[in-house]
């Protein structure tokens, strides 16, 4: 049995398939993340093809058979193409890495909306701000969060004492945070001055008033990918942030 289903989703990847097909990875609302042919991509004349481009926005209809491993795309209509993050070599270079993040750890046809609407919500902002690393940065702590390793900025993980960002802090990837005195007695895999751990507590909030930094952006992108690779180790980093 076969069901046309028809869903919103974004472009991940485009590969070749025979003679003038192509295969298309999309994260979609509906139905998470999928692989699907698009017949006859590759002729001039195919609409379907330019509009599957990698990093799209778009509504597919799909021909869906549970036996197949590769679904059949019918159509395919474009919500939106990010124009100003394609022109822009910098606020691309994020909008691939937040790519990277779902191809690498979100599972085949595992639907999360959260993370969904997330996703194309700090897309469409990256496309119309100026500020693609802090947008970023925040969405990495959401993503993390969302595919179910929270990060507990509270308190120390020894003495429970509270932590606000007015003291440096130690960070142990198995246990999480520690207050100064705690550190002294833990192992630590990565130090946070002050301002920086501030800058971590207010990105992973609801503010939008963090005094931003772009060293600071950068090595808390660091810290969480270096948390991801503990987590998963065939991870390897987040291949756009070298590639640019
Ligand atoms: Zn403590």
């Amino acid at each position: 049995m076969a069901e046309i289903l028809k869903t919103e989703a974004l472009v991940l990847r485009k590969i070749n398939f025979g003679d003038s097909s192509n295969i298309g990875s999309f994260y979609s609302r509906d139905l998470g993340k999928i692989s699907a042919i698009i017949k006859g991509a590759r002729s001039p004349k195919s609409k379907m093809g330019k509009i599957a481009d990698v990093l799209n926005r778009v509504e597919i209809v799909i021909y869906k058979k549970e036996s197949r491993e590769v679904q059949l795309i019918s159509q395919i209509d474009l919500v939106s193409h990010y124009p100003s993050i394609k022109d822009d070599l910098d606020k691309l270079k994020y909008a691939s890495a937040i790519l990277e993040l779902i191809n690498e750890f979100v599972l085949e046809n595992e639907t999360n909306d959260k993370l969904y609407r997330g996703t194309t919500k700090i897309l469409d902002m990256i496309n119309a701000n100026s500020q693609p690393l802090f947008l970023f940065s925040k969405y990495f702590i959401f993503f993390i969060n969302q595919i179910g390793f929270e990060i507990e900025f509270e308190k120390c993980q020894s003495c429970e004492k509270q932590l606000n960002g007015k003291t440096k802090v130690g960070f142990n990837y198995e246990a999480g945070f520690y207050c100064p005195e705690c550190s002294n007695d833990h192992l630590i895999s990565f130090e946070f001055s002050a301002e920086l751990f501030e800058l971590l507590i207010c990105l992973s909030s609801k503010r939008n008033d963090c005094s931003l930094n772009d060293n600071y952006l950068k090595k808390i992108v660091i810290f969480l990918e270096k948390f991801l690779i503990y987590h998963m180790p065939e991870f390897k980093g987040l291949q756009s942030l070298k590639m640019f």
